[in-house]
């Protein structure tokens, strides 16, 4: 089963970031960054997309998916790149990044900008929801990449890409949200909402957020065409709250699936692209 396999690469990846640690496997290795709103992830795997080590950081380097913070997002990529090669006792040289759908000029070139300042020679850039779509090994359906500023789609048929569409919201609007709510900070927000025993409590007062992103789903689908009968994965970091499966699949009024840490799909698609 492809989906449990790749399901097992995103734990794996999870797991090497999380314990600092690497697997041994052979090179040549792949290297994708994903620099986002919320966060910076490095992901290294093997020839075959097999995990081998990876590093993140939160930061606010990037706005609305445009990195405005240039020095910072290098140095973040820099720090993740020793860290791994640290990790690993070897050093990396290339690797591929990605940008929202519908990016263009300067702002387009601004990632592979970064991570070439950072050391690694960038040798490709996708869009981040079909990097996500790669690492599900998803050949046919839809791909909702909700992330902290920006949400990406990308919809396939039959291994060839119809689409991808790029809308602003994401995690951001939740925190917002709740720091209206809560009469608290944006920062305070992020810390409540990335905190897994809030997501019960907060749920009530987001799921007016989650619909609305639904919503603006459904509204790109279908003024492309009917895809009714695709399925639906949405990764990225926003999928992680509790009951947000369920809250999306009730407003875009079919199941959708969000698949072992949403937050790093992406990411290790990218690698796989380099
Ligand atoms: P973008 O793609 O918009 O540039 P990004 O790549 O930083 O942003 P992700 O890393 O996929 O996006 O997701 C970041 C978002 O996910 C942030 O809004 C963050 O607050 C949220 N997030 C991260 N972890 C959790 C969690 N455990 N629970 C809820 N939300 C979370």
């Amino acid at each position: 089963n492809k989906l449990v396999n790749t399901y097992e690469k995103i734990y794996q990846l999870h797991h090497l970031i999380e314990t600092k640690s690497f697997m041994d496997l052979a090179g040549p290795y792949k290297v994708g960054v994903d620099l986002g709103t919320a966060d910076v992830v490095l992901a290294v795997t093997d020839n075959l997309g097999n995990p081998v080590a990876g590093s993140m950081r939160w930061a606010s380097v990037v706005r609305d998916g445009l990195v405005y913070d240039f020095r910072g997002a290098t140095e973040i990529v820099h720090e993740l790149k020793s860290e791994v090669e640290q990790i690993m006792g070897v050093k990396l040289e290339r690797g591929a990044t990605a940008i929202p759908p519908g990016t263009v000029g300067r702002n387009a070139l601004a990632c592979s900008n970064v991570i070439a300042g950072a050391g690694l020679e960038p040798i490709c850039q996708v869009d981040e929801p079909v990097a996500a779509a790669r690492a599900l090994n998803l050949r046919h359906g839809i791909v909702v990449d909700i992330g902290g500023g920006t949400t990406g789609v990308a919809v396939l048929k039959d291994g060839s890409l119809v689409f991808t569409a790029d809308e602003p919201t994401g995690g951001t609007h939740v925190s917002l949200v709740l720091a209206g709510a809560y009469g608290i900070t944006f920062e305070e927000a992020e810390k409540l909402k990335k905190d897994s025993s809030n997501h019960k409590r907060i749920m009530p007062v987001i799921v007016p957020v989650i619909e609305k992103m639904a919503t603006i789903v459904k509204g790109i689908l279908n003024d492309k065409g009917d895809f009714s009968d695709y399925p639906v994965y949405v990764v990225g970091g926003t999928a992680y709250l509790e009951g947000f499966e369920y809250q999306f699949s009730k407003a875009f009024g079919r199941e959708v699936h969000v698949p072992p840490h949403p937050l790093l799909v992406t990411p290790l698609g990218i690698a796989l692209y380099s």
